[in-house]
């Protein structure tokens, strides 16, 4: 089963394209930006006009005829023309899902040519890579010097290029990437995930939350307070601009890059992971209005809650659970999410469940006194409850 499993990866590498390279693809993103936004307009205007819909395959078949109309939109190649398509198509399914799910999505959008920042090749045609040399080869662009910081492995299948302030990135996409599993640890972990404490282990490991994001609040509002005085096209603006996206960058950097090293130390030394269920979209949710009947509305907690959303974006709690599913995968461990119910109430003692054994950080038993912090009280009880799990469904398989 595990070895029909086409494992996919992505791997991203710096990009050092020379003068001319970074003016060619420059131009390149204005035309593919052109195209996306021409693309758009011909299926808005056929449904407008002749209640027709236009698919991706009708929009790649049109591409031929540019060649007579508009041939520098064809100098590199179908390919990334293909994938520009390709990512309006995904933007129109993104939004018939969410009419479908009974949501209410924004119509897909004409883009503006200053956010317009990546070009993708979609199938293995109009690039080469050239791990010897360390180049990717692009059709009309050239050979584009490559940071290959590690080695690629699988069957590289697909490309996306990135502009990211002054920087070019690559993304390569793999699939049949060979697993690389670890030899069996001993031991096994429950995870409890938190705002203050940002894991806890049942080994009584406390990882504090480091809040690169509130870290950053300060230098980041100063960078915003200045962009704020420029003037609106100037040069000075546009630099103010790029600090501040700097200055996000920064944290995201600071924040994946921690939650990489957690979860690489959680797998390599578990055999077995076990985490709570988590639905982040309900814990972020906006607090509901509370109407007074007067026409005013009364407190509802929303300036706080305001405060801890910021705090689990900040944690990024889906984004490690992420890191450690792939990398257990790979690693050929174990990971099971399990009912978060009571997981914090109860005692990992006796088994005792009452809202009064917790205040706060400390964990006490009102039945049987014992005490601990009352994360790590937690993530013994979800251990626990993913070590039954996983008996029982050994059990049924029997
Ligand atoms: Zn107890």
């Amino acid at each position: 089963m595990l070895g029909s499993v086409r494992r996919c990866r992505s791997f991203r590498f710096l990009v050092s394209p020379t003068v001319c390279q970074r003016a060619a693809l420059v131009g390149l993103l204005g035309l593919q930006c052109e195209l996306y936004n021409a693309a758009l307009e011909d299926r808005r205007g056929a449904w407008r006009w002749e209640h027709r819909s236009v698919s991706y395959v009708d929009q790649c078949r049109t591409l031929t005829t540019l060649r007579a109309i508009r041939p520098e939109v064809l100098t590199c190649g179908v390919t990334v023309c293909r994938g520009t398509l390709k990512r309006l198509d995904w933007a129109f399914a993104g939004f018939y899902r969410r009419c479908r799910a009974g949501q209410a999505p924004g119509f897909p959008r004409f883009r503006s040519r200053s956010r317009w920042d990546s070009l993708q090749w979609e199938d293995r045609s109009g690039w080469h890579l050239d791990e010897a040399s360390r180049r990717l080869h692009l059709k009309g662009i050239g050979g584009l010097k490559l940071r290959l910081h590690r080695p690629i492995r699988g069957t590289p299948k697909a490309i996306t290029l990135h502009r990211e302030g002054r920087r070019w990135w690559v993304t390569i996409r793999c699939v049949d990437v060979p697993a690389e599993p670890l030899p069996a640890a001993g031991r096994q972990v429950g995870i409890d995930l938190g705002v203050q404490v940002l894991v806890a282990t049942s080994d009584a490991d406390l990882l504090l939350n480091e809040r690169f994001g509130a870290r950053a609040a300060a230098r980041l509002t100063a960078a915003q307070q200045v962009l704020a005085t420029k003037q609106r096209g100037s040069q000075h603006r546009r630099r103010a601009v790029e600090r501040v996206a700097a200055a996000h960058r920064h944290v995201r950097n600071c924040r994946t890059n921690a939650l990489h090293q957690l979860s690489r130390r959680l797998v390599d030394d578990h055999d077995l992971i076990v985490h709570e269920k988590l639905a982040i979209q309900n814990l972020v949710r906006r607090p509901r209005p509370r109407p007074d009947g007067t026409g005013g509305y009364q407190p509802n907690g929303a300036a706080a809650k305001t405060g801890l959303n910021r705090c689990i974006h900040d944690a990024g709690w889906g984004h490690l659970l992420a890191m450690i599913s792939y990398k257990a995968e790979s690693a050929g461990r174990t990971v099971i999410a399990v009912d978060p119910r009571n997981t914090s109430r109860r005692c990992a003692h006796c088994g005792h469940i009452s809202a009064g054994n917790r205040r706060g950080a400390a964990f006490r038993c009102l039945d049987c006194g014992h005490q601990a912090h009352a994360d790590t009280n937690a993530a013994i009880n979800i251990l626990r409850a993913g070590r039954a799990q996983q008996h029982t469904t050994a059990q049924g398989r029997n």
